[in-house]
């Protein structure tokens, strides 16, 4: 199978620690070639920085997270943007699953961190949790000026028709083989996959058959399969378009 790019994981998570190398070896086996290690807090940032600097398949991002905000200062990620293997601002964006009372300074700290992207030139990766409207709203006042991906998809058709007339990505994750993701597939059917990144968000969201377990980076290759399944076509096909995609967005030297 031609290369594959996970380009959201969390390598940089606890569940993870003293694991990479098996990690690593585990996509030599599915043809996965590259991983994009995403922040999410200052600690989770600077270590998925460390892990990009030590293993060539690994790119690193910095961001603060939607669940992140109260304790974490924007300042601080000002010098990681310029770091060689910092690839995008993320994750950013709104969740209102965990956290309904405080979407005010949500809105605000994504806000800052879009304005921050625009300024260095990085494609964002945005976080939604049943609050694809809010995090729309924030970016549409930007359209054309920022770049991204709204990372593993979960709303409906309508929605990522908007989200691709902003000129994003969709990221389709692990739960498209879940056989109750119906609008999930129903979105891979229609949207071209021009739109489309492949990603895990390991360690959480593990696909079929590995459900329930811990995610791995590896696991794209079944998300990659899926993809070819529901619009039937070669898996070679779906591994090389997304992979171009990926390589386009996050302007990777690879
Ligand atoms: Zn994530």
């Amino acid at each position: 199978m031609k290369m594959i790019i996970d380009t959201h994981a969390h390598l940089n998570t606890d569940e993870f620690k003293s694991k990479i190398d098996d990690s690593l070896k585990l996509l030599k086996e599915h043809h996965v070639d590259y991983v994009i290690v995403v922040g999410m807090n200052h600690e989770a940032n600077l270590r998925a920085i460390k892990l990009a600097f030590q293993h060539k398949e690994l790119y690193a991002t910095v961001g603060i997270h939607p669940c992140d905000i109260k304790n974490e200062k924007i300042e601080d990620l000002i010098p990681l943007l310029k770091e060689k293997k910092v690839v995008a601002l993320g994750e950013i964006g709104i969740d209102l699953y965990w956290k309904k009372d405080n979407l005010e300074d949500q809105k605000k700290i994504f806000i800052q961190q879009i304005e921050l992207a625009i300024q260095h030139d990085l494609p964002i990766i945005i976080h939604t949790r049943e609050s694809f409207k809010e995090a729309y709203e924030c970016v549409l006042p930007y359209k054309g000026k920022v770049r991204g991906v709204f990372h593993s998809f979960s709303s409906n058709i309508e929605d990522a028709k908007r989200a691709i007339e902003l000129g994003f990505y969709i990221g389709i994750s692990g739960v498209v083989t879940f056989k109750k993701a119906l609008e999930l597939h129903e979105i891979v059917k229609e949207i071209d996959l021009k739109h489309m990144l492949v990603e895990t968000d390991s360690p959480w969201l593990a696909p079929v058959p590995y459900r329930g377990k811990r995610n791995e980076p590896a696991y794209t290759y079944y998300v990659v399969e899926e993809i070819a399944k529901i619009k039937n076509i070669s898996s070679d096909e779906v591994a090389k378009i997304t992979s171009n995609n990926a390589k386009t967005l996050f302007r990777l030297e690879i």
